[in-house]
């Protein structure tokens, strides 16, 4: 078996185990919660050459989807996949940082097991769904924000 850094760090021997505990960690809440539990605040549209991406933004998290991306299956998808991103990030001082150190293909990888796995949990999807495409919107530059 492949080891990866971040099973041993949270005392769990397969990626499976650790989606499942990660899953399990913010599940039960809406969707909004659980996000916010995670330390993201804003889901920007905004061109991109990947399908979303994590980033800091000062004492937040932000997520970014691809802005001309309207398949509601891959934006959930995303959402689920940079959720998974975030658990390897915490907070010192009011400020996220990276707290595991970035596990190239199978982080990546193993967020596409979380984002699935963290979708078909009760009614995650269809909330994710609700979110992108029934909140309102803000202006962020020439692009929109939904706000947490
Ligand atoms: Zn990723």
């Amino acid at each position: 078996m492949i080891s990866w850094q971040a099973t041993r760090m949270y005392g769990v021997r397969t990626r499976p185990q650790l989606a499942k505990q990660f899953a399990n960690e913010v599940g039960g809440s809406p969707v909004i919660t659980q996000l916010r539990r995670r330390n993201i605040h804003e889901i920007i549209f905004r061109p991109l050459f990947a399908s979303g991406g994590l980033a800091l933004a000062g004492s937040i998290i932000r997520i970014y989807l691809r802005h001309d991306d309207r398949c509601s299956t891959n934006l959930a998808q995303t959402v689920g996949h940079e959720l998974g991103h975030s658990f390897f990030f915490g907070k010192v001082a009011g400020t996220p940082i990276r707290l595991v150190p970035y596990g190239g293909w199978r982080e990546e990888d193993f967020c596409e097991m979380f984002a699935s796995m963290w979708l078909a949990q009760g009614t995650n999807r269809e909330e994710v769904e609700e979110l992108i495409f029934d909140s309102p919107r803000l202006p962020c530059g020439r692009y929109e924000m939904i706000s947490l």
